[in-house]
């Protein structure tokens, strides 16, 4: 498993089933990425079909830690409506904010897995710590600066890789 190459690859973060993908593969705990992973850059809120897709990953009995880069207060104002914990800061790919969030949920990392949209933060930091890491498309296209910079060279390393549940990144609002 290369650093830069993630578990799997879905289109969407809603392509991941929760029975299937999460809990058939021994994973009770996930360490999930806000920004344009749930968290439209656009519209600045989480489209419904990924509210949805939430509940459904809870019912299925998995622990959601959220695990965040962002500065400012809305990894919490987030993490008090959706009722879930919440590591912001994070610094990912370091490991701090993994091992903060892991221990939130009293997860091991075995039965954890990363799910993000950037191979430089999310997938890197999750495979330091020897997590597996579900890569999923950005809901838009729309980023800050640096991360379409990285977006590039994040490109490049995946190649021809297509993801999981649609023909190519599209789809997006
Ligand atoms: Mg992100």
């Amino acid at each position: 498993m290369g650093l830069f190459d993630p578990d799997r690859y879905f289109s969407r973060v809603t392509r991941i089933s929760p029975e299937a993908d999460l809990v058939a593969c021994g994973f009770e705990n996930m360490l999930l990425d806000m920004d344009n992973t749930i968290l439209s850059r656009a519209t600045h809120d989480i489209p419904r079909d990924v509210r949805a897709w939430l509940a459904d990953v809870r019912e299925a009995g998995v622990n959601i830690c959220l695990l965040s880069n962002n500065w400012h207060k809305t990894p919490f104002e987030w993490a008090a409506e959706l009722d879930l914990p919440v590591v912001a800061k994070a610094l990912k790919p370091l490991p701090h904010g993994y091992l903060a969030a892991r221990a939130k949920l009293g997860a091991r990392s075995a039965n954890t897995v990363v799910v993000g949209d950037q191979l430089s933060t999310d997938v890197v930091g999750a495979h330091l710590l020897g997590m597996q890491a579900y890569l999923v498309c950005p809901l838009v296209e729309q980023d800050l600066k640096h991360t379409l910079l990285l977006r590039n060279f994040e490109r490049a390393l995946l190649g021809a890789r297509t993801p999981e549940g649609a023909q190519a990144c599209e789809g997006r609002e």
